[in-house]
């Protein structure tokens, strides 16, 4: 069965307009998302223009801040700083990559944790790993959990391996997996008998970014495969999971396009609604 992340990622995005319209209608203020880019790298283009779309069709106001390059990092900051004390907005995300004299963590730090609607900063990864709802979790690991929540599994007893261990995916996926009971390991490119691991999963969601590297023979009958890779061959976007082989042989599977990365977007706008929140509906306003 497929995991349709297009359609799932599109209920959410239809709530969260519903919700920003009661606000507006309430209080008269809506939630604001700030997204900046540096110079004019196609990918990164293509991810900012789907995240102010986003916004458009749900009635957050959106800021896109283009900037050099070349810009330095004091300079990046300062800009950091202006959003983090802009009333208009509630979420500050800077695009990755980063040009390679600017160093990602500093930027990170520089984000207001308020407004951390990416949740890359170290408090928001604490607050993951502790499992501290108050936090902002970080978008591609929340929209996978909120795909495998609909499958109304009891992750208790199950086992879960996620392949990949960056800090943006692999790691909070697997606090998240955790969280909810499953015995979750976590791979990397020197792990021994992968395939060995990957056999005994209940759950295997894989963020290598490797083009089909997840084939039918490393996984077990009737696991859940979760593909958050994004590939580009030939034009054509794929993801880490040989799709054809392994979609005979899991009992569910997200496709790419319209698995994980719809619903990254939907889980940015949800994170930016809940930041809006925090900041205006005190006291039960
Ligand atoms: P990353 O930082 O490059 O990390 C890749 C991970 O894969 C590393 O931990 C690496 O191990 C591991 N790896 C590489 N080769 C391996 C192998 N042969 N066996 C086992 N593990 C191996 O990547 P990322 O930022 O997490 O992204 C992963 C993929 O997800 C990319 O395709 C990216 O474009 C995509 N992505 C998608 C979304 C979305 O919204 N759908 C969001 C973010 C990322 P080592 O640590 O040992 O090197």
């Amino acid at each position: 069965m497929i995991i349709d992340g297009k359609k799932c990622s599109e209920e959410i995005l239809e709530n969260l307009k519903k919700e920003v319209s009661e606000y507006k209608e309430r209080i008269g203020k809506i939630p604001g998302l700030a997204v900046i880019i540096l110079g004019d790298n196609p990918a990164s283009k293509i991810y900012v223009r789907s995240k102010i779309r986003a916004c458009e069709k749900v009635g957050i106001y959106s800021k896109e801040i283009v900037l050099s390059d070349k810009i330095s990092e004091a300079e990046l900051i300062k800009e950091i700083e202006k959003l983090n004390s802009d009333k208009d907005i509630n979420g500050i995300l800077v695009q990755l990559p980063l040009p390679e004299h600017i160093n990602e963590k500093k930027i990170c730090d520089a984000i207001s944790i308020r407004k951390d609607v990416d949740g890359f900063k170290q408090e928001s990864l604490g607050k993951i790993v502790l499992g501290d709802e108050d936090g902002f979790i970080s978008c591609t690991p929340q929209g996978i959990i909120y795909l495998i929540d609909q499958l109304n599994m009891d992750l208790n007893g199950k086992n879960a391996v996620v392949v990949g261990r960056s800090n943006i995916v692999g790691k909070p996926t697997a606090s998240l997996l955790i969280n909810k009971g499953a015995t979750t390991t976590v791979c990397n490119s020197k792990t021994k008998d992968l395939t060995g691991i990957l056999k005994r999963a209940d759950i295997i969601v894989v963020a290598v970014g490797k083009a089909g590297f997840l084939k039918k023979d490393m996984v077990k009958e009737g696991a859940v495969v979760i593909d958050v890779g994004i590939n580009r061959e030939g034009g054509k976007i794929c993801g880490d999971v040989d799709f054809e082989g392994v979609s005979q042989i899991a009992s569910h599977i997200t496709p790419v396009p319209g698995g994980v990365g719809p619903m990254t977007i939907a889980m940015l706008l949800k994170n930016t609604v809940k930041a809006f929140c925090k900041e205006e509906l005190v006291n039960g306003k």
